[in-house]
């Protein structure tokens, strides 16, 4: 566990906008999710939650199709999911798989469209049998081209 992930006395992570029970609730919806992923093909199972403006998670799992090119990784499941329910403010993403925990270049992408343009969006990376490493959607992402680019506010539509 690295610093940025060490706990605070007012139960907050140090570095991080979110407290610890938020990460473990986090990660717990991500783990749950993940054991429901369709993913015959290549047998990469992910899971993915998603904490919204208004505190609520969402989480998702990768759906794959047999061409492949279709398939669904689980962070945009969850933000779908979000989306349905009526969510279009993320505060923090938090993804379970079994090589890593970062988000892929499109995924940053479809995250980033719900930051508010905020490059203090946190990303919990939550590889299995690893300790989640706090990081933001500014580290991972840090020349976004998102909705805020043209004028746009999601929660506008
Ligand atoms: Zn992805």
């Amino acid at each position: 566990m690295g610093e940025e992930t060490a706990r605070a006395t007012d139960g907050t992570v140090a570095g991080s906008r979110i407290d610890q029970a938020t990460v473990e609730a986090l990660v717990a919806a991500a783990t749950s999710s993940r054991q429901h992923a369709y993913s015959p093909y290549s047998n990469h199972l992910v899971g993915s939650a998603v904490l919204d403006g208004e505190g609520r998670i969402h989480s998702g799992c990768n759906v794959e199709t047999v061409t492949l090119q279709q398939s669904m990784h689980a962070e945009r499941t969850a933000v779908a999911a979000m989306v349905a329910a009526g969510g279009r403010r993320i505060q923090a993403v938090t993804v379970v798989g079994p090589y890593s925990g970062v988000p892929c270049a499109e995924c940053r992408q479809v995250i980033w469209e719900f930051s508010g343009g905020d490059p203090d969006v946190v990303v919990i990376s939550a590889p299995l049998g690893e300790e989640p490493e706090l990081l933001t959607m500014g580290q991972i992402y840090p020349r976004p081209y998102g909705p805020e680019t043209k004028g746009i506010d999601p929660r506008d539509y």
